[in-house]
């Protein structure tokens, strides 16, 4: 499965999430350390995505991380307060294309997805129905994960928040889609929600700044592990985590009238 990891706060070089710390994401790439049985290494794409004064940008390519020639100079030399980055292990049957590597993106949300939906894509079908047509049309690839963010952008183009767009989302997939795992990260450059549900999560947090990852990228002891079956909402200066039994009503969010079917 993948790895993946959000950043808000002061801004920084990218280096400092993609390549300067030891278990930095582009060691996670190819050393990382709890894939759970979900494959080996994340060779599959990359993709970085950050917040700018000229709005959103994202750079993403269908290779290894750790062979791109150019990504460690552009990562010092970009600073940023708020950064998704991910890498992928294609899940198998999935193409290997930039389409298909998170994050996904539109306006001020970066989404990435880490895990499977079990059962693809027939149990899912009743969710995706219930999209726009459009939305389908143009999906970013043809895989799970690009379609669940097309799930949670239909939430928040709704005006959810993001954690009743990523609850809601969470709930709806894994009621249809039992074994699914499907820890989800999503950002607006100022808050990070990110669900648990059958892989690793941390998360380093202070007054000034959160960070969000599948794999502590250093030793620093106040990394804490996110419990599965969590939704975190992080922010510099406050972190909560709901578990998702308790997400009722972004439940009720998702199945309401707009979204037929999709409970
Ligand atoms: N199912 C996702 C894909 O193929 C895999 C993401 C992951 O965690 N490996 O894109």
């Amino acid at each position: 499965m993948c790895r993946h990891l959000a950043y808000v706060g002061p801004p920084i070089p990218l280096s400092r999430l993609l390549f300067e710390p030891p278990h930095s994401l582009s060691h996670q790439s190819w050393a990382p350390r709890d894939m759970r049985g979900g494959g080996t290494i994340n060779a599959d794409g990359f993709g970085v995505g950050w917040h700018t004064a000229d709005g959103p940008v994202r750079y993403r390519r269908a290779g290894p991380l750790w062979s791109d020639p150019d990504l460690p100079a552009l990562a010092r030399s970009v600073r940023s307060g708020g950064a998704l980055a991910a890498v992928r292990s294609a899940t198998v049957g999935m193409p290997v294309t930039p389409f298909a590597a998170a994050p996904f993106n539109e306006g001020p949300w970066f989404f990435s997805h880490n895990g499977v939906v079990a059962g693809w894509p027939a149990s899912v079908e009743k969710a995706a129905a219930a999209l726009p047509l459009n939305d389908l049309l143009t999906l970013d690839a043809p895989t799970d994960s690009a379609l669940l963010w097309a799930l949670v952008r239909d939430q928040l183009r709704r005006g959810s928040g993001l954690f009743e767009a990523v609850a809601g989302t969470v709930a709806s997939v894994a009621a249809s889609a039992p074994g699914s795992r499907l820890n989800l990260l999503l950002t607006d450059g100022t808050t990070v929600v990110a669900s648990t549900v059958g892989h690793a999560l941390s998360v380093l947090a202070d007054e000034h700044s959160v960070l969000v990852s599948s794999e502590p990228l250093d030793a620093d002891p106040s990394w804490r592990p996110v419990p599965d079956g969590t939704i975190l909402v992080a922010e510099p200066g406050s972190l909560k985590q709901i578990p998702l039994s308790d997400s009722q009503p972004a439940r009720a969010v998702h199945a309401g009238p707009t979204t037929p079917g999709a409970a």
